[in-house]
């Protein structure tokens, strides 16, 4: 088991080594991330139920190797964007989740497919 930290590091070493930072703005890490994330959405397009299927299942390893490899390339983007702004990822997340916690109220939404807007009407 790796923690958040040790990724981060990771990351971190990886584009020292290359001598990217210079090149990372945060403007292109969030574009990066978002294109990561199409990356993944394209592995699903044209796919019906039994695609997926086949991936819990793990009888697709070719597939899931694609998967596994495009959350990895979303979660470098999101390192590299907390390490640029030197914030703790893992504290980020948890503020989020217990937010969300309480936004998605468990007895009022158990079971149900329901968009709860933000608070505070942010794009989140
Ligand atoms: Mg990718």
């Amino acid at each position: 088991m790796t923690d958040i930290k040790e990724l981060q590091s990771i990351a971190r070493e990886f584009i020292d080594k290359r001598d990217w930072r210079k090149f990372h703005t945060l403007k292109d890490l969030a574009m990066n991330s978002s294109i990561e994330s199409n990356e993944l959405m394209e592995i699903f397009l044209w796919h019906d139920e039994n695609f997926e299927n086949d991936l819990i299942s793990h009888n697709d390893e070719k597939n899931l190797r694609k998967i596994k490899n495009e959350v990895s390339d979303i979660l470098f983007s999101c390192l590299a964007i907390a390490d640029h702004l030197n914030f703790d990822i893992s504290e980020a997340y948890i503020h989020k989740m217990s937010e969300l916690d309480k936004r998605y109220d468990v007895n009022t939404v158990r079971g149900k497919l329901k968009k709860i807007p933000s608070p505070d009407h942010e794009k989140d």
